[in-house]
């Protein structure tokens, strides 16, 4: 029996976490957080154009929660824009699927999984490396999420 999954998953850490207007000091903004899993209905629906049946099974979400969720972001994003906020990308009930590594010293960027311990950058030996999902508090918690799925 499978447990009840109450998380939603994420394919993986964004790369991005901070946008605000041009030329405006950020404490003179308001402020707007898109949670994780806004973020990722927003790449899945609009970004990679799937369809909410599809989306909702990648998140592990039903349709009708995937469809409110789409439509929080969108609005959240559209007063963003049009207003002129400071937006964090950060929260959410969720998990990620895999992790991303940065190198510090190259600036390369790869694809990793929670089960594997990576310590060294694969292009250039350095051992400064940035772990995403350990920017956004998560790790060990994600781990058995990353093959779940149809893909
Ligand atoms: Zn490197
Ligand atoms: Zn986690």
């Amino acid at each position: 029996m499978p447990r009840p999954k109450k998380e939603r998953l994420v394919r993986r850490p964004p790369l991005y976490t901070e946008f605000k207007p041009a030329g405006v000091m950020r404490n003179s903004l308001k402020q707007v957080v898109l949670e994780l899993d806004e973020l990722e209905a927003i790449r899945l629906a609009d970004y990679l154009g799937m369809d909410h049946s599809e989306a909702a099974e990648e998140m592990e979400i039903s349709r009708s929660t995937f469809t409110r969720l789409v439509e929080k972001a969108r609005k959240k994003i559209a007063v963003f824009l049009v207003e002129g906020l400071n937006l964090s990308i950060e929260g959410g009930n969720i998990h990620f699927r895999g992790n991303v590594i940065q190198c510090l010293d190259c600036g390369h960027m790869f694809n990793t999984g929670f089960d594997v311990n990576i310590t060294k950058c694969p292009a250039c030996g350095s051992e400064r490396l940035v772990d995403l999902a350990g920017g956004f508090g998560h790790g060990a918690c994600c781990r058995g999420h990353n093959h779940r799925g149809r893909r």
